[in-house]
């Protein structure tokens, strides 16, 4: 089963996110991966705004994690500059918090994260076009990735 939309504008990629908001739980861990400019920061603020953050969301790429609170709390983190500190970030506390945690370009620290995750893909296609697809692993995310039911309204 494949998990694939087709987002066109930054306003309908926030809406996805909103959406999807509504289904996460407390330990959620999303993984998003995609070029510069592919959208994650963006995808995240849709996710804030569907979890209730007040606060603007945006990006962590310096400080590498910022923390929010919503309905859940958010940990958005930006692992692009991480290198070799890896370990002494303290990460685990977050990914195995109680809130939701969103990382961007999280394959480049692939040997820490949690087995269980949802692999969140996004593609240039176009200007304001963007490919998206949900990747779940382990039963807690095939579950969300079934029950989520997004009509991107392009007809796919
Ligand atoms: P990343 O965090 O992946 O580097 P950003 O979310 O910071 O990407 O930037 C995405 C850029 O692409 C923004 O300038 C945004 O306005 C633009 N954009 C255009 N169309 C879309 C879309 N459908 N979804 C997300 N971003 C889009
Ligand atoms: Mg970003």
């Amino acid at each position: 089963m494949a998990y694939k939309w087709t987002l066109s504008g930054v306003e309908e990629t926030q809406l996805f996110a909103e959406s999807l908001a509504a289904l996460l739980q407390p330990g959620d861990f999303m993984a998003l991966e995609g070029d510069l400019g592919a959208g994650k920061t963006t995808f995240t603020q849709g996710l804030g705004r569907g979890l209730g953050v007040k606060q603007v969301v945006n990006s962590p790429t310096f400080t590498i994690i910022k923390e929010y609170q919503g309905r859940l709390p958010l940990y958005h983190m930006d692992v692009y500059r991480v290198g070799d500190d890896v370990d002494s970030l303290g990460l685990d506390d977050y990914f195995f918090g109680d809130g939701v945690c969103v990382v961007e370009w999280a394959s480049l620290i692939e040997e820490v994260l949690p087995a269980d995750r949802l692999t969140v893909l996004l593609r240039t296609v176009g200007e304001d076009e963007r490919l998206i697809e949900l990747v779940p692993q382990g039963v807690r995310y095939v579950n969300l990735c079934e029950e989520f039911d997004f009509d991107a309204r392009t007809g796919n």
